[in-house]
């Protein structure tokens, strides 16, 4: 008779940046490794999404709980980040915790069928999960889909509030020592305005303690890298921390996601084919960040004036409807998108491009980017220097630690509101893409962290990458823990 498969219980929070994180997760389990299967939870739009971009041969099983937002005082159907304004995000990760009584019986009748999960995986903004899992004696990891300095410094920040005894702009956040000595500037809007009182404090301040609850934190980074974060989220926690990635969706299944039509990916190939090797800035700030308007039109000033080949993600600018058309006549110099195009020395893509074809070809020389964690990871996976333009969130912090820590980056700019000059620009662009000593350097360190992060992936007999290993430990630890329930269940 088949053994039967272990099931792994996945629950991430309703937004399009952690939902793909968690698919990539499943995915990356059900393909490597055959004795699990997956459930998925989430709520009912984000399930029906879901079942569309699952690639055709994946057996992920989709499980829908209810939610219903107008009973929290959101939009009809907002079950997404996607569909909800900056200062809504908050109101839906409150209502995300009426989830608990649905989520709580989800794995009470699994384990009324006699098939116990042998884990649950759920979001960073689930703390109340661990609570759920200790409960039901089920083993626990968080998911991050960021990396661990990133994740180290949003936990100490938000752990060790009120930071309003900080009088200079510039703080060390408790237990890093120097290196973690923030600048305001590198605070997201509702770290800055946090003072212990307000909406994502009180959130922050239930839903990290109940991490204490967990068996451990599942980091979607590369521990040869990653050190400072991966060693103070062991001790402080005194949880497990397994750093496995990168985990992301791969070429094919990103196709399954959806924004990528073949159309793009086939122009956006042949325009690369046709130009030098190394000799393309790639721009691109995320599948959500937009800049202002006169940040905009610097970018572009800079991008004519450095005289490289660039393709260029453009959407309206802050303030104007994310989804309207794009007007480059209004939002870009005169005559802008008609030079570039004529010259062939520009691309702008509308709103998205297919990037992981641009960043692993062989034309591409750097990127300039909002430091977000996926892009980040499909930068270094391809040896693509960064210029860093951190925008929101945790990406503050990447971008100080990808440059200071790892020599992989150049910051060129802070937020959204920041004045940024065409000439500082275009410095931080020759600076990396010319033969400068600094554009050498930052080279040579990409090299290393590529291969870095091969090696951690490496799964050959007798040559188990870190990652690879440490994936293993993490099955290994909640198949033993599930062994323990069961031998005292028998006995
Ligand atoms: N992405 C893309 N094309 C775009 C913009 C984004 O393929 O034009 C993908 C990118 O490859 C990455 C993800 O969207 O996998 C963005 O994730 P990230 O963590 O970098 O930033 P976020 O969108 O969460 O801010």
């Amino acid at each position: 008779m088949a053994q039967s498969k272990e099931n792994i219980v996945m629950f991430p929070f309703m937004a399009q940046g952690h939902i793909i994180p968690f698919l990539a997760l499943a995915l990356h389990i059900e393909q490597r490794h055959k004795n699990y299967s997956i459930t998925f939870v989430s709520t009912p739009l984000n399930i029906k999404k879901l079942k569309s971009s699952l690639p055709p041969n994946s057996s992920i099983d989709l499980h829908e709980i209810p939610f219903n937002s107008s009973s929290h005082g959101l939009p009809p159907n907002s079950e997404n980040c996607d569909v909800l304004p900056y200062n809504l995000v908050i109101h839906l990760l409150r209502a995300s915790t009426s989830l608990k009584p649905a989520f709580k019986e989800v794995i009470s009748s699994l384990i009324n069928q006699g098939r116990p999960p042998l884990c649950i995986i759920a979001d960073i903004f689930f703390g109340w999960t661990c609570g759920v899992a200790k409960e039901l004696n089920v083993f626990h990891a968080i998911f991050s889909g960021s990396g661990s300095y990133g994740l180290a410094c949003y936990y100490s920040f938000w752990t060790n509030l009120p930071h309003n005894k900080v009088t200079s702009d510039e703080f060390v956040l408790p237990d890093f020592e120097e290196a973690s000595r923030i600048h305001k500037s590198q605070l997201a809007l509702n770290m800055l305005e946090a003072d212990g009182t307000d909406s994502w404090s009180l959130f922050q301040g239930e839903n990290f303690p109940a991490w204490v609850n967990s068996n451990g934190i599942l980091c979607n980074t590369i521990e040869e890298f990653d050190q400072i974060g991966f060693i103070y989220l062991k001790r402080k926690l005194g949880l497990s921390v397994w750093p496995v990635g990168p985990i992301l969706l791969s070429l094919e299944n990103r196709a399954n996601a959806g924004k990528e039509g073949g159309t793009s990916i086939k122009f956006c190939k042949e325009w690369l084919d046709s130009k030098d090797e190394n000799s393309v800035l790639y721009i691109s700030f995320g599948s959500m960040n937009t800049i202002s308007a006169s940040q905009m039109m610097q970018l572009a000033m800079a991008l004519e004036a450095s005289g490289k080949n660039f393709i260029w993600v453009v959407r309206p600018p802050i303030g104007f409807d994310i989804n309207s058309e794009f007007r480059a006549s209004e939002w870009l110099p005169e005559g802008f998108e008609e030079r570039i195009r004529d010259s062939k020395r520009g691309l702008l893509m509308k709103n998205w491009a297919p990037q992981l074809e641009v960043l692993s070809h062989r034309a591409t020389c750097a990127f300039l980017s909002h430091c977000g964690w996926n892009s980040v990871l499909e930068a270094l996976i391809h040896g693509v220097p960064i210029i860093g333009w951190p925008m929101a969130a945790e990406q503050f912090f990447n971008a100080k630690f990808l440059e200071q820590e790892m020599g992989v980056c150049v910051e060129v700019a802070r937020g959204k509101t920041c004045e940024v000059k065409h000439e500082d620009v275009v410095a931080k662009i020759e600076l990396v893409m010319n033969e400068t000593d600094k554009g050498k350097e930052i080279r040579r360190k990409v090299s290393e962290v590529r291969e870095m992060i091969k090696n951690a992936m490496k799964d050959e007999e007798g040559c188990r990458g870190s990652s690879v290993k440490a994936m293993d430990d993490f099955l290994s630890a909640a198949i033993s823990m599930k062994n323990k329930i069961n031998g005292r269940v028998n006995n």
